[in-house]
């Protein structure tokens, strides 16, 4: 469950960000915001598009889609490849990981600099931008 505060924040940082990007605020487009943010269950453009299509009877799924793109673009949206042959999407824009359970349940979890492996040496030159970690587990029993 997403926090009403925290639903709050990133409804704030999306409306900046939007207007920073020179992109109109629509109702369809806050709706799918929504329905991403105001959830911790990483979900596709599939399960977006049901939920925006209660509201919006005749949005097509190539608009949520087109949108979500737009949302990952200007930095309010991750999207997720966990090998399953479709994107997940997840608002949590704090840095964290993921645990993938085998039912498809996410959850975030936040690891400290000392637990996240440093590239090995021969590619010490290298300069690193960001790690990913997604664990893959059994459901939880
Ligand atoms: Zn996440």
């Amino acid at each position: 469950m997403i926090s009403i505060q925290e639903q709050n924040l990133r409804l704030q940082y999306f409306n900046k960000m939007l207007k920073k990007n020179d992109l109109r605020i629509t109702p369809q487009k806050n709706k799918i915001f929504e329905e991403v943010s105001f959830t911790d269950l990483h979900p596709d453009a599939q399960d977006i598009f049901e939920k925006v299509q209660k509201k919006f009877p005749t949005i097509s799924f190539s608009t949520v889609y087109k949108n979500l793109k737009t949302f990952v673009k200007i930095g309010v949206v991750t999207e997720l490849d966990l090998g399953e042959g479709r994107s997940r999407f997840d608002a949590n824009m704090t840095h964290h990981q993921h645990i993938i359970y085998e039912n498809g349940k996410i959850d975030d979890i936040i690891l400290q600099a000392s637990d996240i492996p440093n590239l090995p040496k021969q590619f010490s030159n290298l300069d690193l931008s960001r790690v990913d970690i997604h664990f893959f587990v059994k459901d939880k029993k």
